[in-house]
């Protein structure tokens, strides 16, 4: 919530500078806008054109009250590089591809999206007369405090802050090493810098619109284009990342009940335990007792943003790896604390990550011990984001479990006082999880011929180092 007001505050900003101001009215559309529409007689409303089913169903309805005050309405898109509707009725037969390839060749047979809007004049009109209006008649039209909506005074700890400004200069500062973009292959980099992290970290700036896609987008291709062929390509460079975006949220729009597994058809239909509230919490609060899955939950919970890589690895642990908790559930805890949180990237990642449906290689399991540890053999990561193991030889970082008593002693963290002992144990339950798996799958392909299976994209590489 502080991030969005951090970046209404910028917008603002911006409009100020350009003799124009911000109005923030807070309440429900249905109920603001029918009022405003009379006191300021509006005749045109614009508003960003949105794919999600919430705001499918609040802008029908918004548009129908529109129309029934006479009202023109301009709905653009902007929050994805093509225009979704477009993307389906190009594909074969009407129907939205399944798989990335698919995705890949009905894009290069659209060609590049639009060019992004050019920047707003720098003089705006100002805000009508009648328009320092406040919803409920008291409140300020500014934007407003985190007190003011109803939360605690900002006690953010991260380091990542909202608005346009912060997203332009981030966007400026990552692209200006063109090497680097030109040589961008996922899934290499490392999950555990967290410093100076191995990915852009602009996605809660294009979450929130702070940043749009098709500015990115045509950035990358003049970079390209001056590398002349000598850059990586979709699915795994730079560019890849955004269109791995479009397809999440072609899936979100043209799937049915795409954030849930029943109702579903791409996802598979697997018997996970839902409600086992006791490994569901240990797993979002960081208690584990797995301190590579610990400390990735901790920078999730103290920053909002963590690295594609440490995302595979919870999300992993959660459903299929070790927990066998839905990945519904784990969605929901990434939804809350995510500050890219967005709902058609984070159930089309979650799908993929418990193998529930564009990917099939469930046999192929992150270990919580191993993976990490290819990366980061100090656990320099572990040891910041728990500082209560730091001072755990580099030997036992990510099984402290396994250090005898007296060095448990000497690093003033006893496992099972200080620090929990593990919640499971990984290479019984991973052996397990893939037994229920196979039985899943087989199940499906007797019982279900229409679930889709897609192979392919960054995660189904050959197994790397780490997979158990
Ligand atoms: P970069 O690598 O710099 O990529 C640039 C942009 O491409 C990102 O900002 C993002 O918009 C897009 N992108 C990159 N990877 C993916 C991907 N795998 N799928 C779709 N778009 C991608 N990303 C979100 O934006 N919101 C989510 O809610 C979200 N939930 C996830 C849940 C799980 C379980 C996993 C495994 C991944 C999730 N991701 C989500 C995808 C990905 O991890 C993040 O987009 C990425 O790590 C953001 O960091 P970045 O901006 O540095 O990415």
């Amino acid at each position: 919530m502080q991030f969005l007001l951090e970046s209404l505050t910028d917008l603002n900003a911006s409009l100020t500078a350009r003799g124009s101001s911000l109005i923030v009215l807070q309440g429900k559309p249905s109920d603001i806008f029918p009022k405003i529409f009379k006191d300021w007689s509006i005749n045109r409303l614009c508003f960003e054109y949105d794919t999600e089913p919430y705001a499918k169903e609040r802008d029908a309805e918004v548009l129908q009250l529109a129309s029934a005050h006479g009202i023109e309405t301009h709905t653009p898109v902007s929050h994805t590089l093509y225009d979704l509707n477009m993307l389906v009725a190009k594909s074969p037969g009407g129907k939205a591809p399944l798989t990335m390839k698919g995705f890949e060749k009905l894009i290069d047979s659209v060609g590049n999206p639009l060019p992004p809007a050019p920047d707003p004049p720098s003089k705006l009109p100002p805000p009508a007369p009648g328009a320092k209006y406040c919803g409920d008649g008291n409140k300020q039209s500014r934007v407003p405090s985190l007190v003011d909506i109803g939360y605690p005074p900002d006690q953010a700890t991260t380091p990542f802050k909202g608005g346009e400004s912060v997203a332009l200069a981030r966007l400026a500062d990552s692209l200006s090493d063109k090497d680097w973009v030109a040589k961008f292959e996922k899934p290499k980099g490392n999950p555990a810098h967290f410093v100076k992290p191995a990915t852009t970290v602009l996605s809660p700036y294009l979450k929130f619109g702070c940043l749009s896609p098709r500015l990115f987008h045509s950035q990358l291709v003049a970079i390209y284009a001056e590398k002349k062929g000598k850059h990586t390509v979709p699915p795994v460079s730079l560019r890849g990342q955004l269109l791995w975006r479009e397809f999440s949220y072609l899936c979100g729009a043209s799937i049915k009940n795409f954030d849930r597994m029943e109702g579903n058809i791409v996802c598979r239909q697997i018997p996970w335990k839902r409600n086992n509230i006791e490994l569901l919490t240990a797993w979002e609060e960081g208690r584990t007792g797995y301190p590579w899955i610990d400390a990735i939950m901790t920078q999730l919970k103290k920053q909002g943003w963590m690295h594609h890589l440490a995302r595979h690895s919870v999300a992993c642990f959660l459903t299929r790896g070790d927990l066998w908790c839905s990945w519904e559930e784990g969605r929901d805890v990434f939804d809350k604390l995510l500050l890219d949180a967005d709902w058609a990237i984070n159930s089309f990642n979650w799908q993929w990550l418990s193998a529930s449906a564009f990917f099939s290689q469930y046999f192929r399991v992150y270990s919580p011990i191993a993976f990490g540890k290819q990366y980061d053999p100090k656990g320099t990561y572990i040891r910041h984001f728990l500082p209560v193991l730091k001072d755990m030889p580099d030997k036992y970082i990510y099984e402290p479990w396994t250090a005898p008593r007296s060095v448990q002693e000497a690093a003033r963290c006893i496992i099972g006082k200080d620090y929990p002992l593990p919640i499971v144990d990984h290479s019984v339950v991973s052996k397990e999880n893939t037994g229920k798996m196979k039985i899943a799958y087989a199940a499906g392909k007797e019982g279900d011929d229409k679930v889709v299976v897609i192979v392919g994209g960054p995660s189904s590489k050959k197994p790397r180092i780490g997979d158990e």
